[in-house]
């Protein structure tokens, strides 16, 4: 038995926002923060909620990576509130923040660590959940994770529950106009790395591959000119704003694979961006997976229009054309590129291999990999050489 999840309501194009003008209710609490309050983003939705005579109440204290102290902050001043509305506005961090303050505020007895699977949530008795993604790029808006770190214990939560997907999502293009050209690469790959997982993994199917492969078309066409002309191609903004949706649902309800784990890891470590430092891994672990998936690469690149040849030469191009991609939106194609000292990296690298493997994308990866494996795949993508083994 599988489930697709996903929020009720998908808001997207020119104008969405406009959607907020129709809700109805007490009180909203918007989880935000501090930059895009100045960006004039927080006015931007402030403005619609007004035209509702709701009472509004920003929270605008979440930093990137989040913690949990923050959170039970929030949740601390959301309770006090008394919302029955609560709107993640951001990227990732902002959204996950929202969807673990909804929960403390809906079940006072339960802590942060309690969001997994196998804990019945019961929410929605007090408010519901709106996401405003302000990139394109995480699909956090639309995935059950939630990400949050515990600073005290310096360590990564990775929670989660169908629960906490949210009751609307807006994806309203006006938004991510602004966004600079290097948030642009950075989550664009992002939405690309997720996608193709979503389509390679050992838990895809039928639903997630469908939202898989449009996304996967959309970046493909769409990234380079998003980059390239930022905010005079709303055509573009538009497209990867919902590219980054359709690929948020799609490995949502599949899986991501090792890509993420060594990203993850990486990431981590030395303090990476988590769209680049997934990113850089993609063109490697591809190569890695061929024995496994060539058949769902070849599927992938005939997609994106490469029809000519074996599965096995399709794959390759369409390898080739992650990295000519990335080359467009001069994202790293090497760890070394990234300005990591050599001594540096390999000082850290039992860290790092050990973090990978305890990620969930091993064990779903099309190919699973032995910690030998890992080694060999940090020590590839440092140099820049293609797989071999
Ligand atoms: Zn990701």
């Amino acid at each position: 038995m599988w489930f697709f999840t996903s929020p009720r309501t998908i808001v997207f194009g020119e104008g969405a926002l406009e959607y907020l003008k129709e809700l109805e209710g007490k009180k909203v609490f918007i989880v935000t923060d501090k930059n895009l309050r100045k960006l004039g983003i927080v006015d931007k939705v402030v403005e619609q909620l007004k035209e509702t005579g709701m009472e509004i109440r920003i929270f605008d204290k979440v930093e990137p990576e989040p913690s949990k102290q923050t959170i039970e902050r929030g949740a601390k001043i959301l309770s006090e509130f008394g919302a029955d509305w609560i709107i993640g506005l951001g990227g990732g961090s902002c959204m996950d923040a929202a969807k673990a303050m909804w929960v403390l505020y809906e079940r006072p007895d339960l802590t942060i660590e309690d969001i997994t699977p196998f804990e019945k949530l019961n929410l929605r008795k007090k408010a519901r959940l709106i996401n405003i993604p302000t990139t394109s790029g995480t699909g956090a808006d639309v995935t059950w994770a939630v990400v949050i770190t515990d600073a005290e214990r310096k360590v990564k939560l990775e929670l989660a529950s169908k629960e906490v997907v949210a009751d609307i999502s807006i994806l309203d293009p006006a938004l991510v106009l602004d966004l600079p050209p290097k948030l642009t690469a950075d989550t664009g790959m992002d939405a690309l790395v997720q996608a193709i997982e979503a389509y390679t993994v050992q838990w895809k199917n039928d639903f997630s591959d469908a939202l898989a492969l449009r996304a996967i078309q959309l970046i493909f066409k769409y990234l380079p000119r998003a980059y390239k002309n930022g905010k005079n191609d709303p055509e573009a903004r538009e497209k990867m704003h919902n590219a980054a949706t359709m690929s948020g649902l799609a490995f949502s309800n599949s899986q991501i694979g090792i890509v993420h784990a060594l990203g993850h890891s990486l990431g981590a470590v030395f303090k990476i961006p988590h769209g680049r430092s997934v990113a850089v891994f993609l063109p490697y672990v591809m190569e890695y997976n061929l024995s496994e998936a060539v058949s769902l690469y070849a599927e992938i690149a005939e997609a994106i229009g490469i029809t000519d040849g074996s599965n096995e030469e399709k794959a390759r191009r369409l390898i080739e054309a992650v990295r000519k991609l990335m080359r467009e939106i001069e994202e790293p194609l090497s760890i070394k590129e990234m300005g990591i000292p050599r001594e540096d990296f390999e000082v850290k690298l039992n860290e790092l291999i050990e973090k990978a493997n305890e990620s969930t994308g091993t064990i779903v990866n099309p190919r699973v990999p032995t910690e030998e494996d890992y080694r060999k795949l940090f020590l590839y993508a440092y140099e820049g050489k293609s797989v071999d083994f």
